[in-house]
């Protein structure tokens, strides 16, 4: 018998269906004598919805009442959820985040939870009722509704595990867990059995799905075990623990990539102190980040500097650079959308050397060119030309023996 928190994710809860198929499991797993406590997000595309409508009636809008709207669709599966539970048979007993309460500053939108009451569920689990609470939703002190950043259900989830001292924290998406890499271009690819939290930041931060990066360090600061896996197969996902708790394995865990990547180039800056910082404080007002960053500098006086953004923030991007690039009299800007970013984690790269260079001599092997590139103690990470993703992730796939 154990104490299980399982977190339903949008993509889990979409359907009518898929409501019945989340009750069942969550009986069954309370029928193997667990004391259960779900926590579930919007269904499906539920709070894209309600920010757009938000954005059509009125742009740019934030705050109290946002969040007291973008909150609502956890309310409709909450219930959804628990009149299916009770219609089976078993007793629910549901929580929106001020019921619990879930406590968080008032940073709306990307609040921080600082406290959760474990007493009423505790006393819940033991009259033998499955709890059921709303994600991404919490307090402030003064009462206010607050949300925890897009996926924060996930975040809502680690906390409640944490507070409980769930033996597990099972966040059920559509995805099956991790994979060494994206199996739909790498036949080869396989499901990762247990990683680091580092190891799984790192991922997450280069592209990986399946678990939100908030939630990832709130589950590494209290040490809360996290099972990611899909709601449509019983099958075993991937465990998220503590560096000790891992078997030793290869120099690299897993590869990533990232397509939604662009760069842009600026060439002939002066090469003079506060230039690019001119250029990054501009991008960054203006709520952008820069990822990669490489500089060249020349004889000339001249340097070059070139920086890889989201796609999404390009044009903005590009636009900004542009305005500075004229200020500061550089000769020109590129920009190129046409990138990816590929990314090798492992936590053996802390004591093996050579890894990056087994990395590009693969990459060099097949006439890939390396654009940029930027390395953590765990992680190498390169722009390539977005052409050779596919290519380029099944070469490192077997380079590195995975
Ligand atoms: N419903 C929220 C979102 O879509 C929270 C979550 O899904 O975890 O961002
Ligand atoms: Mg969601």
């Amino acid at each position: 018998m154990a104490l299980v928190v399982q977190k339903f994710g949008g993509t889990a809860a979409a359907t009518p269906d898929q409501t019945h198929t989340i009750a069942r499991r969550v009986i069954d797993s309370y029928n193997q004598g667990n004391d259960v406590v779900v926590v579930i997000s919007a269904r499906a595309g539920e709070t894209n919805r309600l920010v757009a409508m938000a954005e059509e009636m009125c742009p740019g809008q934030g705050g109290r009442d946002y969040d007291l709207l973008i909150s609502a669709g956890e309310q409709v599966s909450v219930g959804l959820l628990a009149l299916c539970i009770r219609s089976m048979g078993y007793k629910a007993r549901t929580y929106l985040g001020w019921q619990v309460p879930i406590i968080t500053n008032s940073e709306y939108s990307s609040a921080s939870i600082i406290r959760v009451d474990p007493d009423k569920m505790l006393a819940d689990l033991k009259t033998g009722a499955i709890v059921i609470v709303a994600g991404f939703q919490g307090i402030d002190q003064a009462g206010n509704i607050t949300t925890l950043g897009r996926g924060g259900g996930d975040t809502s989830a680690v906390a409640i595990a944490d507070v409980l001292a769930a033996d597990q924290c099972e966040l059920y998406s559509d995805v099956e867990g991790v994979f060494t890499a994206d199996p739909a271009i790498c036949s080869d690819a396989h499901k990762i059995i247990k990683v680091s939290y580092d190891e799984m930041l790192e991922l997450v931060g280069q592209g990986t799905r399946g678990v939100q990066i908030r939630a990832l360090e709130y589950a590494k600061k209290h040490n809360v075990k996290i099972h990611i896996r899909s709601g449509f197969s019983t099958a075993t996902g991937t465990l998220v623990t503590r560096e000790e708790e891992l078997m030793e394995g290869g120099v690299v865990t897993g590869i990533v990539y990232d397509k939604n990547q662009a760069k842009i180039a600026v060439i002939g800056l002066p090469d003079k102190p506060g230039v690019a910082a001119k250029i990054l404080t501009a991008l960054a007002d203006a709520d952008i980040s820069v990822d990669m960053i490489v500089q060249n500098a020349s004889q000339d006086g001249l340097a070059d500097v070139t920086f890889s953004v989201s796609k999404d923030d390009l044009a903005k991007a590009d636009e900004i650079t542009r305005s500075i690039a004229n200020e500061v009299q550089a000769k020109a800007v590129i920009a190129d959308s046409k990138i990816c970013k590929l990314s090798i984690v492992g936590l053996g790269m802390r004591n093996h050397a050579g890894v990056a260079a087994r990395m590009f001599t693969a990459l060099a092997y097949n006439n890939i060119n390396i654009q940029m590139i930027s390395t953590s103690e765990i992680k190498v990470a390169v722009a390539i030309e977005e052409k050779y993703t596919e290519l380029a992730v099944r070469l490192l796939h077997e380079t590195f023996g995975l």
